[in-house]
């Protein structure tokens, strides 16, 4: 079951007439408790982030800055930012569910996380509030995955329509963490030049792809899965962050890159590939941008039962074969690196094919990637 963070507390984070506001969640909850979803997630309680994991990535005057501010009652901390009196301790609930559910994904609990969060984060910088964030989300899961989790690589696939320019400021020299951003250029921040790719030993770890106001959905989605794939051999992650925004969508009053709410399952069926070919499955999406709070809680909606449908398969399948060698005392594969790669390219190919057939097609066509020794412990 997909890891869900959703919580009536990250709506104390009040910014007044503002489109980044309480009522984008409110809508999402409402959407989602309407439908058959919850029944399908694993509910997880969110918590906030301790400063040593925020400082990873922001300095400790900045924290103070956040703190004093949001205590003298808040107001405009930067030009499109907004902070209420509750918003720095929210700023930390949002960061700390993020930083939970990489912590949970990587520890095994499961392979897939939906965080429904906000202020959203991927424009903060280390030392600034920018563009609607104050903590930067997704920055502080990928630097907390590999410096206090041990992981080797991590790919942040950012599909806001935004350009992520705090998240690839933070690691646009750090070969560890490959950041991929395709987004509405020129627009908003100005940053997310294909040309721009990263420095030093990061050079070649940053993949943007600037898009046109005006593309079909069609081209979109094309391009962006060349990028992806590129990126993702490139990077080779042991996990899957999406800094997932919605404001891509054509109804967005403030951002639109022509998308309808169909086109965020592909990407997502997309960037799961990614995760299952190269990260076992390990894919953890954090909630940006998306104004339009009704389509908006429509594409969360979208996303979310990709997430769900799928993660059934994934984990119950590499589950069951794992449960299987190890009750058999693994002699029955000579190599398990090797059986781990064809479980990856039987479920990269059965996700392509057919996320929604049955588990008894899924393993019918099993047949061609595993020995087939271990077929018959599957059909339960
Ligand atoms: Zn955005």
């Amino acid at each position: 079951m997909t890891l869900l963070y959703m919580d009536d507390r990250f709506q104390h984070h009040r910014t007044g007439d503002h489109p980044e506001c309480p009522e984008r969640l409110r809508a999402i909850q409402a959407r989602l408790s309407g439908s058959d979803l919850l029944s399908q997630v694993k509910r997880i309680d969110v918590c906030t982030a301790t400063d040593e994991d925020v400082l990873r990535i922001h300095g400790s005057d900045y924290l103070r800055t956040l703190r004093s501010f949001a205590d003298e009652g808040g107001g405009r901390i930067e030009a499109d930012t907004v902070m209420s009196e509750d918003s720095a301790r929210i700023a930390w609930l949002a960061a700390g569910s993020a930083v939970d559910a990489v912590s949970r994904v990587v520890q095994g609990e499961d392979t897939q996380a939906l965080c429904l969060l906000r202020p959203p984060g991927h424009h903060a910088l280390p030392d600034s509030a920018m563009g609607f964030c104050l903590l930067n989300n997704v920055a502080i899961a990928a630097r907390t995955a590999v410096e206090r989790l041990g992981l080797d690589r991590v790919l942040i696939v950012d599909w806001d329509v935004h350009h992520g320019n705090g998240t690839q400021d933070v690691f646009y020299e750090d070969e560890r963490v490959t950041f991929f951003s395709a987004h509405r250029f020129p627009f908003y921040p100005g940053s997310g030049r294909s040309t721009e790719t990263g420095r030093g030993k990061g050079l070649g770890t940053t993949f943007n792809l600037p898009l046109a106001f005006g593309i079909s959905r069609q081209d979109y989605l094309k391009r962006f899965a060349a990028v992806l794939e590129n990126a993702a051999e490139k990077a080779r992650p042991d996990l899957v962050l999406i800094s997932a925004g919605f404001d891509a969508h054509v109804e967005d009053p403030i951002g639109s890159l022509g998308l309808e709410a169909s086109d965020f399952e592909t990407l997502t069926v997309l960037v799961q590939q990614v995760a299952a070919t190269h990260a076992q499955g390990r894919l953890v999406s954090l909630l940006e941008g998306g104004y339009n709070v009704e389509r908006l809680a429509e594409c969360v909606e979208v996303h979310l039962r990709q997430l769900a449908s799928a993660v059934r398969w994934y984990g119950r399948f590499t589950g069951e074969i794992f449960a299987f060698l190890s009750s058999q005392g693994r002699d029955l594969v000579v190599d398990e690196r090797d059986l781990t790669t064809r479980i990856d390219c039987f479920w990269h190919n059965a996700l392509q094919s057919a996320p929604s057939c049955s588990i008894r097609e899924i393993l019918m066509a099993a047949c061609c990637y595993l020995p087939g020794e271990i077929l018959p412990a599957l059909w339960w």
